[in-house]
């Protein structure tokens, strides 16, 4: 079962990285003027929303390690189930079963999720 931190810590330390680049990146932001975002702020727009994925990126994985030390690491948030094994292979981030997630995705992408 040490497999999955060193998976976990790896990742951790790869988004870590990547935000620390990202952070230089957005360190010198363009003048650009009202209307014009020339292709140097077109870049920079596009840092700070790759920063925004790496910070929750490193968030969850901070979580993640944190359940393993603490033994939930695995386990739904949502309904409390064992996490499918695959899928954590694939999302080894992730804290939520596959019928919770899409139950999640399906309520925020629904359009026809908020009726009155
Ligand atoms: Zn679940």
């Amino acid at each position: 079962m040490t497999s999955g931190t060193e998976r976990l810590e790896a990742d951790l330390q790869e988004a870590e990285r990547e935000l620390q680049e990202l952070e230089e990146q957005l360190d010198d932001r363009p003048q650009f003027g009202l209307g014009e975002g020339g292709a140097g702020a077109f870049s920079w727009e596009m840092a700070l929303a790759r920063r925004k994925r790496v910070t929750a990126r490193i968030a969850a994985l901070r979580e993640a390690l944190t359940k393993v030390r603490e033994g939930t690491y695995g386990c739904c948030e949502g309904c409390g189930a064992r996490i499918d094994p695959e899928r954590l292979e694939i999302l080894p981030a992730t804290s939520l079963c596959a019928a919770c997630a899409r139950a999640v995705d399906t309520s925020v992408t629904s359009p026809l999720g908020s009726r009155a």
